[in-house]
Formats: C-alpha cells, structure tokens, sequence
C-alpha cells in the first residue's frame, strides 16, 4: 500500500481498500471468534493474528516502522516473550543490552534457565563490546534505545551491522522512541518491537504488544505465537486503530514538550543532573540526533536535595502531575525509579545502576508546556 507516504498521513489512511469496500472512513469492529471457512482462503481466526482489525493496525504499524508486516499482542511482554521463544531453543545463546526494562530482564533470569538457553548482559554501550559478546552459539542480539530511566543512547546502525556479520538476528524495544522519533528497520535492525500499552495506546487506558519485521522472520514468529496464544481482541485492537491517527500529532508535542522542560530543569538551581539525549552534554546526544527524529518524551533528572524524604515532599507539592507507574500518556506523569522498578535492588546496586534516590522520570505529556514548568518550578522550590 502507500508506503511512501510521510508519517503524519500513513497514521491516518491505511486502510483504503476497506474503506471502499464498507464505504464508513473507520474500519467496523468485527468482534467474531467463528468466521466462515467456506469459499475463503484462509482461515481466520483471533489467535491466529489474521482478523480484520489486526490487520489493519498490523499495516499501519508496518508502514510507520517502515517494515514489512507484524503482529499484535496482548501485552508488550507477550510479544517479547513470544519472540524470543521462536528463535531461542535448548543450547542456543542470546546476547543483551544490560540496561533493559525490568520485566525483560525478570523473563530471561526466570524463564531461560529451565529451557537451558544461554544469555550475557553487555555493560558497555559500544558496538565492538557486543561483539565481543558473541559465541558460536549466540543466535540474537536484543537492545533499547533510549533505555529506562537514564536515557542511554546506542549505536543502532553499529549494532546492526555486527549483528548482520555474524548472521544473527537483532532485536530493538523501540517502545521510548516510538516509529514517529526512530525507524530502527530503517538502520539495519530485523525486528523492532513496543510495549504499545505507552505511546501506541497513548492515553494510559490500553495493553498491547506489537512487533514489526520482515515476512520472513514474521513468518517464524507467528508459528511460536500461535502455541503461546497472547492474542488481543477485536475491541483493543479498535481503540489501537483509533490512537494511532493520532500518534504522530502527540509524539511531536511531546518531543517539544521534553526539550523545554528539559532545558528548563538543567538551570534550575533545585536540580542536578538532567538526563535527556535532547540535551548537549547528553553522551549519546550526537547519535541521537542521527538516529532519531525527535528527542522523546521521557526525561530523568535529579533533585540536589538528594534523599527519599526530599522526593517525597516534591510529589506532595505537586497538583496536575501525578506520581504513577507506565508512561507515554497525554497526560504527564512523574516517578521515583528508587522508590518504584528499582526497590528491590539493594541501594549500592542502585547507586552502582546510576539510580540515586533522588532521581526522578517524567513522563512529559501534551499540556500546555508553561503550565507544567510552573508547576514543576513552584515543587522544586518546596523541597
Ligand atoms: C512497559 C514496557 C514493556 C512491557 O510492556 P507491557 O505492555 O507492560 O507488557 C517493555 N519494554 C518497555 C521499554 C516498556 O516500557
């Protein structure tokens, strides 16, 4: 379909061939666990990732992440475990970004050994520190860029292309950046997949995974897929359909929203060190500015007052921002890593992570840019 077609359009019109055929501009809800098989070629099937409305979202999704097709999931973890249970078996070995979302990093320390498949976590951030990694029976290489909470930025095309020499699959969480700010495909990656339920859904009332990537490597995922069964329905994927005409529109306020909230936190005489790669001094700002579109809308950044009870009475002085987990919303939201994903690591471990109890993650959403400054200004001054 219109694959050349910027961003902003493909968010709205993928679905023309439907269109004609039922005539309304939105595609119908079609909520039928039973389809017909007589006369068709297929058989269609919720589980089977091939009903009406997936594959709508699927063709959207494909087009903004410049792939070639996709699946959607219940979660973002089924569709992360669904991956790398259909390229991983007994005696295979998978290569890691350290610094991964927690619940990934909790699959693959639980659920990897009882299949006895090997895994390394790289520290380092540079390409050669992956390839160091590799052993002759490493069949993937999976990463993040930005990561949670620090916003590190990797060398995606680097990584690629040593994933590419060594024949292995590479794998990027793309959920930070979202298709709007990085096409990871684009840069060399096979498969680039979201935890929809953030800035897919976008309005914090939606869970669901999906995975963009070749036919072919598509193809592999599905068969595993079908076994584990992590299928969303007709009524989610609708309201996918819905929040991705809008993606682009909030992916872009967001991305403006960041910056100046950043800028603005990084010469505010209450705040140490501000992580954002929108910013100069941010280490992996240059690359940033290669791979990516726009900078994100997820910032960190550290109070001077450094201690839980300082946080505490930041949160407390604060009215529209609410303390809450997930991210990707309209709707800004603020969190304590120390205080929330990271609490069961001891403080030192924490420390050693680059967690300080004082760190803090915005999730900055699309209100109006000085209200949320002067609301952040007027807590700073409290604590
Ligand atoms: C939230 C998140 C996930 C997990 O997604 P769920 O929808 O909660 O299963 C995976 N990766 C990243 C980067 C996330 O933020």
């Amino acid at each position: 379909m219109e694959k050349t077609f910027s961003k902003e359009t493909n968010c709205i019109h993928t679905q023309q061939d439907y269109e004609l055929f039922i005539q309304g501009v939105n595609t119908p809800i079609d909520p039928s666990s039973a389809f017909q098989y007589r006369g068709f070629e297929e058989n269609v099937y919720p589980r089977y990732y091939n009903t009406i409305n997936q594959k709508v979202v699927v063709e959207k999704l494909t087009a903004l992440e410049k792939g070639e097709t996709g699946l959607l999931f219940s979660s973002g973890m089924a569709a992360i475990s669904s991956i790398l249970f259909s390229f991983l078996k007994t005696g295979d070995h998978a290569i890691f970004y350290q610094k991964i979302y927690g619940g990934t990093f909790s699959f693959i320390k639980t659920e990897f050994e009882k299949f006895g498949i090997e895994y390394s976590f790289v520290e380092e951030k540079a390409p050669e520190a992956f390839e160091k990694a590799i052993k002759s029976n490493t069949k993937i290489v999976y990463i993040e860029s930005p990561t949670n909470p620090l916003l590190d930025i990797l060398d995606i095309k680097s990584i690629a292309e040593v994933s590419k020499k060594h024949q292995l699959i590479s794998i990027i969480d793309n959920t930070f950046a979202t298709p709007i700010n990085q096409t990871p495909i684009a840069l060399g990656i096979d498969i680039s997949l979201h935890s929809g339920t953030k800035y897919l859904g976008g309005h914090s009332d939606l869970a669901f995974g999906a995975v963009v990537t070749s036919k072919e490597l598509n193809n592999k995922i599905l068969k595993s897929a079908i076994n584990q069964g992590g299928s969303l329905n007709a009524l989610d994927v609708y309201l996918i359909e819905r929040s991705l005409k809008t993606l682009d529109v909030r992916v872009n306020r967001q991305n403006e929203n960041a910056l100046q909230i950043a800028e603005f936190l990084e010469k505010h005489h209450k705040v140490g060190r501000v992580y954002y790669p929108g910013l100069k001094n941010h280490p992996g700002y240059e690359i940033a500015r290669e791979q990516m579109k726009g900078f994100g809308g997820m910032l960190s950044f550290e109070l001077k007052a450094d201690g839980i009870d300082q946080v505490n009475h930041f949160l407390d002085a604060l009215n529209l921002i609410k303390p809450a987990l997930s991210l990707g919303g309209v709707e800004t939201i603020i969190c304590s890593p120390a205080l929330t994903s990271h609490i069961k690591m001891s403080k030192a471990d924490r420390e050693k992570a680059g967690i300080s109890d004082g760190l803090l993650r915005l999730s900055v959403g699309i209100e109006n840019v000085q209200d949320l400054q002067m609301e952040l200004d007027f807590a700073l001054n409290k604590t």
